[in-house]
């Protein structure tokens, strides 16, 4: 079709993987023809440094309606006073949220890496660690989950001037209003980063942080299923710092292909069915939790909440690491990420756990009959990693399962 049928021959070669293997990576989805359409749009030739009504360059008059049109709908899906819909990607929107409100050695409080964290939260290899004081809050050791004792004594401790809420593994509902209440109990400001969730947000199935943070930053493309890209909602009274942070503080001109794919992304959202959705999303991950459970892993907090969980690969085979069971995994066709479990004793290269989503297997049509399916197979590759034969016989049967919920066919 294109003279460049070296590179397009890549492209087909990469649809042709994901529709047949099984892709349970926690933060990947699969977009509509919709998206998919507006990001490869001519809107792609237009530079439009500002906002809306406020441009460096002429001939801003259409993409001004379809940046509106996305500031309107993201408004609207959330309940929030103000949107941004320009940072390139969930990181960008961190960093712009951090550069509106702080100054480089401010004390702030995050999540630590280990504990569900992600990067943007304090990591010393992040920019986030190297500029800010970042002090890590975590998850208790006997139940897993957030620790909010442990964290309003953190709180009065260090006298944050930030608290950052929401994590990138992590399996259980996140509520808002204890943060808020900690954050409030020492005047510190409140960021919720729903980069994973939200699109279990906007389909009613975990609570709405935005009436209690000050900020809340999100990416586009994990549950919220649209294209590839970063979002910040706050209140008005930060609009004006936060717009000028993004642009002219940190970003260039803004991506109005992948801005209009935000659009249709928020309108599909707003559709009935995503609360559908964003429920089967859900009652997939138990339903594979507990299929995972029945196959001898230990499931970190004891289940799931939301699209993802964190499986303990220990109690399956102690030798087990998580970089040998995705290694092995990926070749029998079933795609996921090895990640650290709470208090791991192996370094985030090597593991003791998987992390696995079911965001996009839900997408193509996947009930928890597949899920079932799903945790049978990973068990029979994990039992012996190394059997290249047992890695082929169950490559065939994803292949086979695949075939019925192709989501490019
Ligand atoms: C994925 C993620 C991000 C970063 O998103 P990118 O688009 O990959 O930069 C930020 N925060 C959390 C909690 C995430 O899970």
């Amino acid at each position: 079709m294109f003279p460049d049928s070296e590179l397009f021959a890549i492209i087909e070669a990469e649809r042709e993987r994901q529709n047949t293997t099984l892709q349970l990576i926690a933060s990947e989805n699969f977009v509509s023809r919709a998206v998919l359409a507006a990001t490869g749009s001519v809107l792609t030739n237009k530079y439009s440094e500002g906002y809306p009504g406020k441009r460096y360059y002429g001939g801003n008059s259409v993409i001004d309606q379809a940046e509106e049109l996305a500031l309107s709908r993201a408004c609207a899906l959330f309940g929030a006073e103000h949107a941004n819909v320009q940072p390139h990607s969930g990181s960008n929107a961190n960093l712009a949220a951090y550069l509106a409100v702080l100054e480089p050695g401010d004390t702030v409080l995050g999540m630590r890496l280990d504990q569900g964290g992600h990067l943007t939260h304090g990591s010393p290899v992040n920019v986030s660690g190297r500029w800010y004081h970042f002090v890590s809050y975590g998850v208790s050791p006997s139940d897993e989950r957030i620790d909010f004792e442990a964290l309003a004594d953190l709180a009065e401790l260090h006298r944050p001037k930030l608290i950052v809420a929401g994590a990138t593994a992590y399996s259980r509902i996140i509520e808002p209003e204890p943060f808020r209440r900690i954050a409030d109990s020492v005047g510190a400001l409140l960021m919720f980063d729903a980069a994973h969730i939200a699109g279990l947000v906007a389909g009613g199935v975990h609570p709405n942080p935005v009436p209690f943070s000050d900020i809340v930053t999100l990416t586009t493309h994990k549950t919220l299923r649209g294209p590839r890209g970063g979002c910040i909602l706050s209140t008005s009274a930060l609009a004006q710092v936060i717009d000028k942070t993004v642009f002219p503080g940190l970003q260039g001109g803004p991506l109005e292909h992948v801005i209009a794919a935000k659009a249709v992304a928020f309108y599909e959202a707003a559709q009935p069915e995503f609360a559908e959705y964003a429920a089967q999303i859900v009652r997939n991950a138990r339903a594979l939790a507990a299929a995972l459970a029945g196959e001898g892993f230990r499931i970190v907090s004891g289940g799931t909440d939301n699209h993802l969980m964190l499986v303990d690969l220990r109690t399956f085979d102690p030798d087990l690491t998580g970089k040998v069971a995705q290694e092995a995994l990926d070749l029998a066709g079933i795609t996921l990420n090895r990640n650290q479990i709470p208090g791991d004793p192996r370094s985030p290269f090597i593991t003791s756990g998987l992390r696995i989503g079911t965001a996009a297997v839900t997408t193509t049509g996947m009930r928890e009959r597949e899920m079932a399916e799903i945790a049978h197979l990973v068990r029979r590759v994990l039992a012996s990693p190394g059997d290249d034969r047992e890695r082929k016989a169950v490559r065939e049967e994803v292949a086979t399962l695949c075939s019925k919920f192709a989501p490019y066919p």
